[in-house]
Order: structure tokens, then C-alpha cells, then sequence
């Protein structure tokens, strides 16, 4: 069924592309705005995990505790450039508020409802850009080099299992089975068996840019600047030359959102936490079946189409200092002399991406508080390229009116205004 109306998606990441396919797909005539479709932003340069398994928020009891010596340590896998902080703060405050039980728990709820169907939505719009084949059933594992380090994470797996995550023990023979290329180097892991991984983040992209525009999804290249109201209603996206006019918008630029909420009035505290990741040419040879979460290194491991990719774990710093790569090169150089297999291996690519985060680890996903024609799809975290689909398919939903999949109020842009 084709609609009069115009739907105006602003970025277009996994997020804002999954809400333009599906908004297509209800018979909206829709437009995307990004000067950079599949760019270089988080939808391309992440590990690629499909980490339906990651209910449990960021923000625990456990890792307060530790936060005083990673933020101390220069080789800590979470670092805050000191001139940010300032900024960062309310952000950390409003994060240590969340690891309490209450808020934990309704984050932790909020995760599980929206991560059941995510498999299923990516499967979906995969089948209609024909990007099924970059999707595989790999699981995930995070590993331990020590029985000890193992065994301190048995009540986050006990947690895990009492929220019905599927996994399965693995032990040192099992590992090396999955990940040839690290042999003898993990004694303990968890295999997270419902887990996916794309085979190449950056061509998923492209794929789903391209099946979009068959759709007859139109592309415009260039920035949002400003937005354009008319008698109190939000009539129109400002770019660079012109108004580009719809009757319902999509606030989908990933970190870069916080700005233009702002301009209808929302309050958000979304900030970015960076991660890098380095691409090492591995040839022909597979050093991993399935992506891995090496525990004492605090970095993700991901065998992918053009080789291996590691990320790194948070960096705080803002959307615009430049990269600082130290912490990740000495982190590679300290792997590289306890896995002979990656010593030689050559570094092709090295890059800084920025995770949009919101403190209580859930995304933003509804309506404007102030201008119900504006839908906020922003704020996914360490969790976007998983939830983007299942997010653009609610989105659709909602803008049609329609009663949601999942109950979309503990995603609202004005849960903080209450708490
Ligand atoms: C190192 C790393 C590893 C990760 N690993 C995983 C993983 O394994 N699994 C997982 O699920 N997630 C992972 N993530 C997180 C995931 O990549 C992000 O949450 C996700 O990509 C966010 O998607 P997005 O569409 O919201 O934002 P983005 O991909 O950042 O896209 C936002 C878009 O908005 C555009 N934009 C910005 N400003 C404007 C403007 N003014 N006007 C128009 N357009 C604009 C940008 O050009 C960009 O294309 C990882 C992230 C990082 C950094």
C-alpha cells in the first residue's frame, strides 16, 4: 500500500537504514539524509557480532568496584581523556545510578524484550537485500586463560541462565577447536550458542543501502543542520542548500544525535564511549570459527570476510579528538607475544569509531516528548549493529500507529526526566 506521506530518516547507520527499509516496506515514501552512507562510522567498523545474549547492562555493582584502577592504569581498557571529563561527568553519574538492583533490573528487561526478535529481523532484511550469506551462526565465546578468572564470572553466567540465555561450557580442547589460531592459550571459555556473527560489517551495510534504494528508498547526501517548524509542528530537515520537508522524521545519527534532539526540546544524556578496532591480513588462513572475548585483554577477536579484526573495549573523549591508538597497538604488541600466530601477521587498517551510549545501556526508541512526528532511533551502544533491524521494524510500527511488537516505554527519550 503506497502513503501519501513522506518519512524523513535522518543518518543513515544500521539504524537509520533499517528504519528507512521498513518504513519502505509499510508504504511510506522515504527519504534518508547522511553525507557518508556506509562510511567509516560504528555500522562498519564494529566486530560484527549479532550478541543477542548481552541482556545484562554495562553498569554493575562489580564494575564500579573496579572503576577507581581502570581509570587509573594507562593500559586499562577503559580510558577518559582528563579534558573530557568535565563533560563526562553527569554521564558516569547517571551510569553509576544504573548498576543499582532496581534500574538494573529494568534495563536488563528492557534488553531481553528487544533482543529476542533481533535474529529474526536481521534475517528479514537480509533475505530483502540479498545479504543473507554474510550473516552466520557462529555463537560467541568469551574466553579465560586462567580456571580462576573463569570461575569469577559464575554469577554473571548464573544471571544470564535465569534470564534464558542459551550457552554452553567449554573447555580447552573445545577452544582450541574453535579458534586454531590462539591454541593453548585459553584454559576456560562460554560458548554463546544463539549468537550470530556478520561476516563483513561494512559490506552488510552497503548491501542493505543498496536493497534500500531499490525499494525506491531516495538518498541524500549531505548533514542535517537544523530543523524547520511550522505553526509549533515540525515541518522540515534543513541541509545545506535547502528544506527537506516530510510528515514524520527519524532521529537516527548514532553518537551525533544529541544536537538536533536538543532542538525539539528532548534532553538527552547521550554521550559516545569510542572503540578501535585494528585489522590484521591473515591471507587464506581462518585463525577463528567463532568471534571471541578474550577476558584478561578486555578485546573481541572476530574472524571476518578481510581478516582479523580486534576492538577494543571504551574510550571517553568526545566526537572530536582525534584518535589516540597507543592503548590499542600496545594491547595488540602484548597479545602478539603470547599468540604466536598473530606475531607476523600485518597490521592493514586501524580505526576509531563512536559507539552511541546511553548511561543505563538502553536505546532510545519513540517519539519526541515535544513533537510526536519526530521518532528518536539513537543510542544503541555496544548493542546497534544487533538491535538496528528490530529497531527500524518497531519504528515502522510506530509511525503507522500500529500497537508495537514490545511495549516501547522503557525506551523513551524522557525516562530520565522522571528519574
Ligand atoms: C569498536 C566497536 C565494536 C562494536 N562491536 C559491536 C558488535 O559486535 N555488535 C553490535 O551489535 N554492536 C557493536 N558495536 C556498536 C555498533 O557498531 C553501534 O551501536 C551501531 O553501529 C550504531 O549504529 P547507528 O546507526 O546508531 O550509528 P552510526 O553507524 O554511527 O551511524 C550514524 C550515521 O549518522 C550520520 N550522521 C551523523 N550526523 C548527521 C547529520 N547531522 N545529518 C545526517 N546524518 C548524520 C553519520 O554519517 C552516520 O552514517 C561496536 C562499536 C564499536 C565502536
Amino acid at each position: 500500500m503506497e502513503h501519501q506521506k513522506t518519512v524523513i530518516v535522518i543518518g543513515g547507520g544500521i539504524v537509520g537504514l533499517s528504519c528507512a527499509f521498513f518504513a519502505r516496506r509499510a508504504g511510506y515514501r522515504v527519504k534518508v539524509i547522511d553525507p557518508d552512507i556506509a562510511s567509516r562510522r560504528a555500522s562498519f567498523g564494529n566486530a560484527g557480532i549479532l550478541a543477542v545474549c548481552e541482556t545484562l547492562p554495562l553498569a554493575t555493582p562489580a564494575l564500579l568496584r573496579q572503576l577507581p584502577s581502570l581509570l587509573l592504569s594507562r593500559d586499562s581498557p577503559l580510558q577518559i581523556r582528563w579534558r573530557y571529563l568535565p563533560v563526562v561527568i553527569p554521564w558516569l553519574i547517571r551510569f553509576a545510578r544504573s548498576s543499582a538492583r532496581e534500574p538494573f533490573l529494568r534495563s536488563a528487561t528492557a534488553l531481553n524484550s528487544v533482543l529476542q526478535t533481533a535474529l529474526d529481523a536481521h534475517a528479514e532484511l537480509a533475505a530483502a537485500c540479498s545479504a543473507t550469506e554474510l550473516l552466520a551462526p557462529t555463537g560467541w565465546i568469551k574466553a579465560y586463560q586462567s580456571d580462576d578468572a573463569y570461575r569469577s564470572q559464575g554469577d554473571e553466567r548464573a544471571e544470564l541462565a535465569d534470564w534464558g540465555v542459551t550457552m554452553q561450557p567449554l573447555d580447552a580442547s573445545d577452544i582450541d577447536a574453535l579458534a586454531p589460531g590462539f591454541a593453548g592459550v585459553f584454559a576456560k571459555a562460554t560458548l554463546f550458542t544463539d549468537c550470530q556473527q556478520v561476516k563483513s560489517p561494512g559490506e552488510y551495510i552497503a548491501r542493505i543501502a543498496d536493497g534500500c534504494a531499490r525499494q525506491g528508498v531516495e538518498f541524500i547526501r549531505d548533514s542535517a543542520r537544523g530543523v524547520v517548524f511550522k505553526d509549533g509542528r515540525l515541518s522540515a530537515v534543513r541541509v545545506s542548500d535547502r528544506p527537506i520537508e516530510g510528515d514524520t522524521f527519524i532521529l537516527a545519527c548514532g553518537a551525533w544525535s544529541k544536537a538536533l534532539a536538543a532542538e525539539l526540546g528532548d534532553h538527552v544524556p547521550l554521550d559516545t564511549d569510542r572503540g578501535y578496532h585494528v585489522m590484521l591480513d591473515t591471507g587464506h588462513s581462518t585463525l577463528l570459527r567463532s568471534p571471541l572475548f578474550w577476558h584478561e585483554k578486555s578485546v573481541v577477536f572476530s574472524q571476518l570476510d578481510r581478516g582479523l579484526r580486534m576492538t577494543s573495549s571504551v574510550e571517553f573523549a568526545g566526537l572530536d579528538a582525534p584518535p589516540a591508538y597507543g592503548n590499542i597497538d600496545r594491547t595488540l604488541n602484548a597479545i602478539r607475544s603470547i599468540v604466536p600466530a598473530l606475531a607476523e601477521l600485518p597490521v592493514e587498517d586501524r580505526w576509531l569509531g563512536f559507539r552511541p551510549s546511553m548511561p543505563d545501556s538502553v536505546p532510545v526508541i519513540g517519539p519526541s516528548a515535544h513533537h510526536p512526528n519526530c521518532f528518536f532511533a539513537f543510542g544503541h551502544g555496544h548493542l546497534g549493529l544487533t538491535l538496528g533491524p528490530q529497531t527500524g521494524r518497531l519504528v515502522a510500527q510506530a509511525i503507522q500507529g500500529r500497537k508495537t511488537d514490545i511495549d516501547l516505554a522503557p525506551f523513551s527519550p524522557s525516562r530520565f526526566t522522571s528519574r
